[in-house]
């Protein structure tokens, strides 16, 4: 191995343990520039490993390239191969979509298992989510490139998954400054965002999450409701319906085009994922409110899924917790526990991607909401 491909590992090294750990000033000794640059731009490893050998060496032709180098990756946030993420598709005029693996994130689909999609709107292009790394938040630019040369001006953010946040500090290094997260979301991210790092680092490529940094002191949080200017007489409008598949959720919703982001409130063509903090009592309430809101002709990008109708997505997530509700609450009336919830017949939807990964889990969680809000008249056996 050469001294230059040694040493890209030793810093590729320092940088993975600095995202899992925080111990930066420990292990960074000798790569002060990484340090100073971690609050107004991306230390690309590459750059700092050459900026290092420049000092070492004293050269200055090192120095020179180091600097070039530097400022390229400034402007372009990443350099690097483009990853083969799937090809965007026009849902209509001026709205693209990249439908994630409809999986849980690996290192073969690099962590991309929802969707980024964009608008392209008179002043600028909006992007509803980050990304779940900056070298995916990359590739992606680079197709919007391919068919827009306006500028992305505007990142909404879906919720406080590391899939829709870790790629925020590329949109930001490229020069975006309106990046919206709803405050619940904006929380919750922020306290996760080592954990975020370590897992991406740890299933996937640490040149994929090590050069993630936690961008949410420069979110744009709102509480219920926001409205982005977008140009041209059109808005984006982002609205809070309440805890569902996470706490905090934004839907986003262009009136003029009667096209709905509603983030993972909705799911299409695969099972819902229940994690432990799901609140699946209350996703129908926020589903019912997103509905009612964004009407029954919306043209629906979910969370997960490809480009879809408000019933298809209703089928595929509410239909699914109102048919696991209502089994659970028998079973409950029945007088039976949390351990009989798997005997619910499921097998309807095993056709859907990530059945086997997900329904029994999804069953203990649903039934134990269930319980935690059980109608008036069944109070009593609580
Ligand atoms: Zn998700």
């Amino acid at each position: 191995m050469g001294n230059a491909s040694s040493m890209r590992l030793k810093t590729l090294g320092s940088v993975f343990i600095r995202g899992v750990g925080g111990l930066c000033a420990l292990l960074l000794v000798g790569m002060q520039p990484a340090i100073a640059s971690k609050a107004e731009g991306y230390q690309d490893p590459f750059v700092a490993g050459m900026q290092n050998y420049a000092k070492e060496s004293g050269m200055k032709s090192v120095a020179t390239y180091a600097d070039e180098v530097t400022q390229r990756v400034r402007a372009e946030g990443y350099i690097g191969p483009e990853l083969p993420i799937p090809a965007l598709k026009e849902v209509t005029d001026g709205v693209y979509t990249i439908t994630g693996a409809l999986m849980w994130a690996t290192k073969e689909n690099f962590g991309l298992n929802n969707n980024i999609s964009f608008v392209v709107f008179k002043d600028g292009v909006m992007v509803y989510n980050a990304g779940p790394n900056p070298v995916v938040a990359y590739s992606a630019h680079k197709q919007i490139k391919r068919v827009t040369n306006k500028p992305v001006k505007w990142v909404v953010i879906e919720n406080n998954q590391g899939h829709a946040n870790l790629g925020a500090s590329y949109w930001w290094d490229v020069g975006v400054r309106q990046i919206y997260s709803q405050q619940f979301a904006t929380e919750d991210f922020n306290k996760a965002f080592d954990r975020g790092v370590e897992r991406g680092v740890l299933r996937g490529d640490v040149a994929l999450y090590a050069p993630a940094r936690n961008m949410t002191a420069k979110y744009t949080t709102f509480k219920d409701k926001a409205t982005i200017d977008v140009g041209g007489g059109e808005t984006v409008e982002l609205r809070y319906f309440g805890e569902a598949h996470t706490r905090g959720s934004t839907v986003a919703y262009v009136p003029s085009r009667k096209l709905l982001f509603t983030g993972d409130l909705g799911y299409a063509d695969r099972m819902i994922a229940v994690f432990p903090y799901t609140n699946t009592h209350d996703w129908m309430g926020a589903f019912e409110r997103m509905r009612a809101y964004a009407g029954e002709d919306a043209l629906v990008i979910p969370g997960h899924g490809g480009p879809s109708s408000m019933q298809k997505v209703a089928e595929d997530t509410y239909d699914y917790l109102k048919y696991m509700r209502d089994e659970s609450l028998k079973l409950i009336r029945a007088g039976k526990g949390v351990e009989s919830a798997v005997e619910i017949d499921q097998s309807q939807f095993a056709w859907r991607p990530v059945y086997a990964q997900t329904h029994e889990g999804n069953a203990r969680k649903i039934f134990n909401d269930v319980l935690k809000h059980l109608p008036k008249a069944d109070d009593v056996k609580k």
